[in-house]
C-alpha cells in the first residue's frame, strides 16, 4: 500500500473551508507564526477514503473475522444498541446539565437509564447497590478495592494483604497493589482449583480480601466458592468478585448469593459494547448493603418519582470518574438487557458455554487438554504436544492469522505451559465453529508432518513476525 504522503500532489484538496474573514497575521504576533509552511499531505477526498479504508482492513475485528480471544469476550454486539446510543437525546446531552439550576428536571431520561441499569445489575448479580461510574474492568477493581480498604479502615483495622489465585487476571494484583495492598498469590492444585490448604494458611487477620474470578481463567467454575467465602468472612476478610466472565453464568448463579461482597462487571464484555484498542468501556461495581455508604459520589436518588444527584454521602470514597461514567456504554447495556430479557440472558450464557465445550470436545484428540473437565465459556488447551516438534503456541497463532482467524489468547493463564485460551462466545454459529475446528485440526496435522513450515507464518499480513519486546520498548509507528 502506498503511504498517503507518497500520493500527495500539490493542489489536491479533500475539503472546502469557508472563506477566512480575518487576517491571520494581524491577529497572531509575528514571533508565533511558522517560518515555513507545514508539510501537509495534499490529497483528494477519495484518496483519504481509500487510505483509511485500506488501513482498517489491515486489522482484525469481530465484524470481519472470528475472534476467539480467551478472557476478552470479543463477541458480536448488535448494531441496534449502537443506533440507540447515537440518538441526539443521548449523545448530545451536556454532562453538566443535571448539576445546574433546573437541569435535573431536563435530565430525568438519562438519570432514569443509569438508575434502572444499576437496579437491573443488582438483580442479575444478587448485590444490593451498584455504581455505574468506573470506566473499565480494572477501574472497577480499583474502586471495589478502595471500598474494601475504606470499610476496614473505618472499622479501625489495619489489614495489609489481598489474596489472589495464581490464575487471576493481571489487573487483579495491579489494582490491589495500587490501592496500597500487598498481594499474595494462592497456587492452584492439579485439578485447576485453588489450593485450599494453602488458602487456609494464608488467611490470617492481616487479609483484607480475597479476589476471585468465577468461572476462572481456565474456564472452570470453582465448586468450593461458598466454602472459600465462609472461611474469608470468618477471618474478617471480604470477598471480591471479578465479574469479567459473567457471560458464562447469567441467570444461573449470582455472585451475591455465592457469598461475594463486592463485584465488578465488564459491560464491554458481557453487555453489548465492542472493545479492544482501549475503550470506551464500563466496569460498574456492585456491593452488599453494609458497603453501600462507601460508594463513589454522586449517587442517584429517587424521591417521589423524581431522580436527583446526591453528592452528600459522608462515608463515600469520593469521586472516581468525571461526571457519571461512560454514559453511552450504559445506554447500550441497558438496551441490551431490556432487549434480551431474563430468558435471553440465560440463553446467551448457555450458548457461550455450549460453544466452548463443543470446541473443547472436537479438538481434544489433537491438542493437549491440561484440565480434563467440562468448561464454562472458554477452554484452555496446551500446545505441548506440538512444541515437542518445535511448533509453539505462538506459531499456531500466526498460522491462524493466515486462515483469517484471530488467534486465541496464548501463554495465559501462566500456570499452563504453551497455553491457548479459546473463547468462542455465544454469538458464533455452528458453521463458524466447525470451520475453526477443521482449521485447528489441519494445523495440528501440519505441525506433525512439516513443523518447519510454521516459520513462514504469517504470510498474509502487512508486517510479518515482529520482535515483540523491541516493538513494545522502542515503538516506531511511522516506519
Ligand atoms: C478483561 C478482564 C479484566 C480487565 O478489564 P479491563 O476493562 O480490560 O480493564 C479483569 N479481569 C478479567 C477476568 C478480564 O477478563
Amino acid at each position: 500500500m502506498e503511504l498517503i504522503f507518497e500520493i500527495s500532489k500539490n493542489g489536491k484538496k479533500a475539503y472546502t473551508l469557508p472563506e477566512c474573514d480575518i487576517s491571520s497575521d494581524k491577529q497572531i504576533e509575528q514571533k508565533y507564526l511558522r517560518k515555513q509552511d507545514a508539510r501537509l499531505v495534499e490529497v483528494s477526498e477519495l484518496d483519504v477514503i481509500r487510505h483509511f479504508t485500506a488501513l482498517s482492513k489491515m486489522n482484525f475485528s469481530v465484524d470481519s473475522n472470528f475472534y476467539p480471544l480467551g478472557s476478552c469476550t470479543m463477541k458480536y454486539n448488535p448494531k441496534f444498541t449502537e443506533y440507540l446510543a447515537s440518538l441526539d437525546g443521548f449523545c448530545m446531552l451536556h454532562p453538566l446539565l443535571p448539576q445546574i439550576k433546573g437541569g435535573e428536571k431536563l435530565s430525568q431520561g438519562a438519570l432514569t437509564i443509569i438508575y434502572e441499569l444499576e437496579k437491573l445489575l443488582c438483580e442479575i448479580t444478587g448485590m444490593d447497590e451498584f455504581t455505574s461510574q468506573p470506566m473499565a474492568g480494572a477501574h472497577g477493581e480499583l474502586t471495589g478495592i478502595m471500598i474494601i480498604a475504606h470499610y476496614h479502615k473505618l472499622k479501625g483495622e489495619q489489614r495489609k494483604i489481598v489474596l489472589i489465585p495464581d490464575l487471576g487476571h493481571g489487573t487483579n494484583p495491579a489494582s490491589a497493589a495500587i490501592a496500597g495492598y500487598q498481594v499474595r498469590a494462592i497456587p492452584s492444585g492439579k485439578d485447576g482449583l485453588m489450593d485450599m490448604g494453602c488458602l487456609k494458611k494464608e488467611l490470617t487477620k492481616d487479609v483484607a480480601a480475597i479476589m476471585l474470578t468465577c468461572p476462572d481463567t481456565l474456564g472452570i467454575f470453582n465448586p468450593k466458592i461458598k466454602e472459600i467465602a465462609d472461611l474469608a468472612h470468618k477471618a474478617g476478610a471480604l470477598m471480591y468478585y471479578d465479574g469479567a466472565n459473567l457471560n458464562a453464568i447469567l441467570g444461573k448463579a449470582r455472585p451475591g448469593d455465592l457469598g461475594f461482597d463486592v463485584v465488578h462487571l465488564n459491560l464491554h464484555k458481557t453487555f453489548a459494547t465492542p472493545h479492544g484498542g482501549g475503550g470506551p468501556g464500563a466496569g460498574p461495581v456492585g456491593v452488599k448493603k453494609e458497603l453501600a455508604k462507601y460508594l463513589p459520589i454522586p449517587r442517584i436518588k429517587q424521591d417521589k418519582g423524581e431522580l436527583s444527584l446526591d453528592f452528600s454521602m459522608k462515608f463515600s470514597i469520593g469521586n472516581i470518574a468525571p461526571f457519571y461514567g461512560n454514559f453511552l456504554v450504559l445506554v447500550k447495556a441497558y438496551a441490551y438487557i431490556i432487549l434480551l430479557g431474563g430468558e435471553g440472558l440465560v440463553e446467551a450464557s448457555e450458548n457461550a458455554v455450549l460453544n466452548a465445550n463443543y470446541i473443547m470436545h472436537k479438538l481434544k484428540d489433537y491438542y493437549d487438554l491440561p484440565f480434563k473437565r467440562a468448561c464454562m465459556h472458554e477452554c484452555v488447551f496446551s500446545a505441548s504436544k506440538q512444541s515437542e516438534k518445535g511448533v509453539h503456541a505462538i506459531d499456531i497463532a500466526k498460522a491462524l492469522i493466515d486462515k483469517g482467524i484471530h488467534p486465541p489468547t496464548v501463554y495465559f493463564p501462566l500456570i499452563v505451559k504453551e497455553a491457548m485460551m479459546i473463547e468462542p462466545t455465544e454469538t458464533e454459529s455452528k458453521q463458524t465453529l466447525d470451520n475453526f475446528i477443521s482449521i485447528m485440526i489441519e494445523i495440528a496435522k501440519l505441525a506433525d508432518k512439516d513443523p518447519q513450515k510454521f516459520k513462514e507464518f504469517p504470510k498474509t499480513t502487512p508486517v510479518k513476525r515482529l520482535d515483540e519486546v523491541k516493538a513494545a520498548k522502542d515503538l516506531n509507528l511511522s516506519a
